[in-house]
């Protein structure tokens, strides 16, 4: 009999622990090391639109969110200064559960499966060598193009949507509504500060997801309660696409690059890398290839999978930042049954 090597995963987000299910799934020896607490509320829009909503089919885990109370959205609709967009149908459906209850529904089938699951526990070697994947989650990046990035996830009651995804675009960033149940509503803010201002200046998060007066948003917000222990808060994010051909470990997930959260598209690409580390990590495991060969498989997979769509959300992210060309542009994509799926099929 093989004996099978074992796979270290360092992050217990959602790319770690799902590839940790996979490779437990086909009886690998797995540890996931978690440097925080599982669950815990994160800065996410939390609905999940794009191929890995498939992935979560084929390992078995959707039935489990859905269970766990996951909700479809079904429509979505964006606004921008006087555009007020149409409610449209999404080609898919995404997928809506909060942070909290996906990362404890992925936690308890990982240690089902008889994965270890270590909390609380941080990864400090400098080098992820042989037998360990890099699925660290974004590295935090203080500043990008001379802007500073920051992100806030709140829920909220006592919102009222038309559509069940919101977009509401402003001058500096832009807020997310996404419906997770009956009575309560996701407000997930990306907005961007120039270095100087951000350092001398207080930001207040209430006000920032609440939008300016006279706004759509600002309608919707008005007699919002926030649920304060759901709040969080991430500064630095890394924006700019990168290649996994070249690095010189096997990463999966934000570690690898973020896609711009306009997309709602990061979750299912964590899950979608997970999935693709599988075979070649099965492969290492069971002593077909080397670590360094399965390493440039995936590497190569990864970047052929990823680097339209990244190129797409970038444009996509400038044009929402650039609210004279966002304000003429919008229109066109919403009024046109086939931009709209075009945009939609691109960025996922
Ligand atoms: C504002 C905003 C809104 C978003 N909205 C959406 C959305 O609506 N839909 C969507 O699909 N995506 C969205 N995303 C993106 C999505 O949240 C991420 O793409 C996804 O969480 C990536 O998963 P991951 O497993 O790679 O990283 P993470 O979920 O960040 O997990 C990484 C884990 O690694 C752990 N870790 C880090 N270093 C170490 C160490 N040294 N040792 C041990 N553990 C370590 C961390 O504690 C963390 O738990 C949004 C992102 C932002 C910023």
């Amino acid at each position: 009999m093989t004996v099978l090597k074992p796979i270290t995963i360092v992050g217990g987000g959602l790319a770690g622990l799902t590839v940790g299910i996979g490779l437990r799934q086909r009886g690998i020896p797995v540890t996931v090391w978690e440097a925080g607490r599982i669950p815990r509320h994160r800065v996410c829009g939390e609905f999940v639109s794009g191929r890995g909503q498939e992935t979560l089919e084929r390992l078995g885990l959707r039935d489990l969110f859905v269970r766990a109370g996951a909700g479809q959205a079904e429509t979505a609709a964006f606004y921008s200064g006087r555009f007020r967009g149409p409610v449209r149908r999404l080609p898919v459906p995404a997928l809506c559960l909060t942070r909290f209850k996906m990362d404890a529904v992925l936690a308890r089938r990982l240690v089902e499966l008889g994965g270890e699951l270590r909390e609380n526990a941080r990864w400090r070697e400098p080098v992820f060598g042989e037998g360990v994947v890099r699925a660290t989650g974004r590295k935090a990046q203080p500043v990008e193009g001379g802007v500073r990035w920051c992100g806030f996830k709140v829920h909220a009651r006592r919102v009222t949507l038309e559509a069940d995804l919101e977009m509401h675009l402003g001058a500096d960033g832009y807020v997310g509504l996404c419906r997770l149940d009956e009575d309560r509503v996701n407000v997930c803010g990306l907005f961007r500060r120039p270095v100087a201002r951000a350092e001398d200046e207080r930001v207040c998060w209430q006000e920032l997801l609440q939008g300016v007066e006279g706004s759509p948003l600002r309608a919707r917000m008005a007699r919002a309660e926030f649920d304060e222990d759901s709040f969080c808060a991430v500064a630095g994010l890394p924006l700019a696409p990168q290649r996994a051909q070249g690095r010189p470990e096997c990463v999966l997930g934000d570690a690898l690059t973020m896609i711009p959260p306009i997309t709602g598209n990061g979750m299912s690409m964590a899950y979608e890398a997970a999935e693709a580390a599988l075979e070649p990590l099965a492969a290492y495991s069971r002593g077909a290839v080397t670590w360094h060969e399965a390493q440039s498989r995936l590497a190569r997979q990864l970047d052929q999978t990823f680097a339209t769509r990244l190129a797409w959300a970038r444009a996509l992210q400038e044009l929402a930042f650039r609210p004279l060309l966002r304000e003429a542009t919008l229109p066109l994509i919403f009024h046109s049954g086939w931009l709209w799926q075009l945009v939609f099929e691109k960025t996922r």
